[in-house]
Formats: C-alpha cells, structure tokens, sequence
C-alpha cells in the first residue's frame, strides 16, 4: 500500500453514505430525524450492525465528518458534537467518576476553565491546576486517582508551548490519561496522538471549518473511548447537527491548503512586528526570540507553528484603539481561525476577568493585541499593520 499524504487521504475520506446506489461527487446534507425501517428484521439488523436510526444516535453528515477528522489527526474514530465545548464537557462527563482527580493546564480557555471548577466540582470531581511549563510540576501534582492531564498545546495568548511528549509519558506513568485540545494549532500543525496524547479535542468552529459559519466540536481517540463518549453524548443531546456538519466537511476539505498558508503568513507578521521600534515583545514560536525555540522546532514540521500570534505595544488603551481603526483589513472579532484575520483584546476578552497583578505575571498586559491570521495576502496584510502602527509613533 502506498504511502499518500495526509492532506490527499482527509480528501477522499468521509463519502459515506447509505447505500442509495447514487454517487454524488461529494457528500449531501442527511437533513432527516430517522431512518425508516421495512419490517423487523431490518429494525433488528439496523439496531445490530449500529447503522442509521435517529438522528441524535447517528447521522451520515457526522460519520463522514469524522471520517475526515480522525484521518488528519491520526486516530482511530472521531465523534462529532454541537460545539467544541459540546465534545469537551461530554468526554469529561463520560470518562471521569466522583473522586477522580484531574491535572490542569493553569493557563486553558476561558470556559473550559469553568467547567474544571464548576461543572467537575458538582459531579465530585477534583481538580489541580497547574503551569505546564515545568513537568516537575505536574509530577508533584499526581495523585493515586489522577485519572487525566488535560492541557492545550499552546496557552492563549502568550503562546507557551507544553512538551506533549514529557506530559504524555508522566500521564501514562500514573495510569492517567492525557487529553489534549487542539483548537489553536489544528491537526494540519500538529497531532497531539503523535506525540501520546490519548484524547484530542477540536473546536471544529475555528480553524478546522475555517470559514466563521458553523459551530462544532469533535473529539478523536480509540474505538473503546469513543464508544463510551458516544453512549453520554447521545444522553446528554449534544451530538451536532447535520448541517452544520456538512458545512464544517465542506470547510475542512481545503484545511491543508488554509492552515499553512496562515500559519506561515503569522510568520512574516510576526518577523516584521518583532523589528518595529513600536513593538515591544511578539510572542510566535517561529522567532529566534521565541523561549521554548528547541521545544518548538522539536514538535512541529514543515507546514508551520500556529497562525495565532500575539505582541504588546504601549499601553494606551486610545492608541490601541486608534491602532485598530486604523488597520484596514483585520477587525476586531471574539473568535479565531477564520479567513479574515481578526484581533482580540485579552485583558477585555480571554482574561478580562483575572486581576491585572496575576495577568502580568502571566505575560498579558494592557498592551497586548492578539491576532488570529486569516488568509490575505502576506504581503498585503504585513503593509497593512505597519501603515497602522504609525499611531505609535
Ligand atoms: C473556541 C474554543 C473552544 C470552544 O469551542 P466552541 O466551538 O466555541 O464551543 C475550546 N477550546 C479552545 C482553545 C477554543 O479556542
């Protein structure tokens, strides 16, 4: 069997359809509640071989989807949720038990922040938050039930990377499990599974639809777990719907083509911003500059480090504002991974609820701009940031 890339597989992957003797060039939209059955032995055998019954069991546009997912992130099934925080609370809700611990990233998404401290504390569940940056630390964070490390791969917005590999083999050490969100980066920067992880999360509505039009969530691990996820997600409602679906396969078909080009094109931006006299640090793993340079060039390859970046200007709350008036491509939006690029403002947005004292510690100032780079021209829009950045001056 030749060896193809992946890019070409994800392409070919998720034409499954029920077999209605028609091949469409590319999959429909399965907009229907159920699938009918003729007589008992077909509700039998339907119910047997876990073919298509009602939609919140299963649904063609969501087996196909994560068809697609799980061949870019290199694992064995994918399930499909309503959102990435559908697959992030389902997957917790199934796999951890009152009196479980779980390791945590210090530095996670705002709201998976909340479900660790609100939603995990109501079913029993304890949870230890930890910085990544030293895996000494999250070792002395073990406990006899620790039954999962959780973490990102990048914390937002200073882009601190964790050594995947080091987290993996301590998690396995203990008997835990590593869980691994890979929102930011994206399967076509990174596969978390590669590197041990035994769970990995998709907000399939940043960079993996790619296009600001769809909500969802996937999350991709073994046959066994995603059997068990399965059986919680379907009692907790939060399988997506088709359509959006269909339009998230839609847009994650040209993911390989999008994904690099943003990523490289963070690149250039982040060379020009961290050579501005106006600019006083960039965090973006592909600068000299970067801490963790080793770390990073390590565990990516050629395709790029991750197409978010951040930089601090003064702090001057008029400034800044006059700054993003006066760019003319990127607009201010809370989301990422989008084909325009957008900026967000995390002392007013991700982190907009920590005290100033513990965000400095944490590297975000009231100067800090992040941008999630889209797909203009590179050129274009690094001309279009220094025209902007003459409000500085
Ligand atoms: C957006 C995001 C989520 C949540 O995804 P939704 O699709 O908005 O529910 C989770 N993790 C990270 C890192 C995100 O950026």
């Amino acid at each position: 069997m030749p060896d193809y890339s992946v890019a070409t597989e994800a392409l070919y992957k998720g034409d499954h359809l029920p077999g209605f003797g028609m091949h469409p060039e590319t999959i429909p939209c399965f907009l229907t509640t159920a699938f009918t059955m003729k007589g008992f032995q077909e509700v039998q055998d339907t119910y047997d071989s876990k073919g298509y019954t009602y939609i919140r069991t299963r649904n063609p546009n969501r087996t196909a989807l994560g068809e697609v997912i799980s061949c870019l992130e290199g694992g064995e099934e994918s399930l499909v949720f309503s959102s990435g925080m559908g697959a992030i609370t389902t997957t917790l809700m199934a796999l951890l038990e009152p009196g479980d611990h779980v390791i945590c990233n210090a530095n996670i998404y705002g709201e998976t922040f909340c479900v660790m401290t609100q939603i995990l504390k109501k079913c029993g569940v304890e949870v230890t938050f930890v910085d990544y940056q030293n895996t000494e630390d999250i070792a002395k964070a073990v406990r006899p039930n620790t039954k999962l490390i959780y973490s990102e791969v990048f914390s937002n917005p200073t882009l601190t990377l964790v050594d995947l590999r080091a987290v993996s083999a301590l998690a396995h050490q203990n008997g835990a499990l590593l869980m691994v969100d890979n929102t930011f980066t994206s399967p076509i920067a990174i596969r978390p599974i590669d590197f041990g992880a035994d769970i990995v999360v998709n907000s399939l509505t940043k960079f993996l639809n790619g296009h600001s039009d769809a909500v969802g969530g996937a999350v991709t691990t073994t046959q066994a777990l995603c059997d068990k996820i399965q059986s919680v997600a379907m009692l907790l409602g939060t399988p997506g719907d088709p359509f959006s679906s269909w339009l998230i396969e839609r847009g994650i078909k040209t993911a390989s083509l999008r994904v690099p080009q943003q990523m490289h094109t963070a690149e250039k931006l982040a060379k020009m911003l961290s050579e501005h006299p106006c600019v006083e640090k960039v965090n973006h793993p592909s600068l000299p500059t970067y801490p963790q340079k080793a770390l990073a060039d390590s565990m990516f390859g050629k395709n790029g480090y991750c197409a978010m970046l951040s930089f601090i200007v003064e702090e001057d709350k008029e400034k800044i504002d006059q700054f993003m008036l006066a760019l003319k491509f990127p607009r201010y939006a809370p989301t990422l991974g989008g084909l325009h690029t957008t900026l967000s403002y995390p002392v007013l947005s991700s982190h907009a609820g920590v005290p100033d004292e513990t965000r400095r510690k944490m590297g975000i100032t009231p100067g800090m701009i992040r941008v999630s780079v889209g797909i203009e021209d590179a050129d274009d829009l690094v001309r279009d940031f220094e025209q902007a950045l003459a409000v500085f001056k």
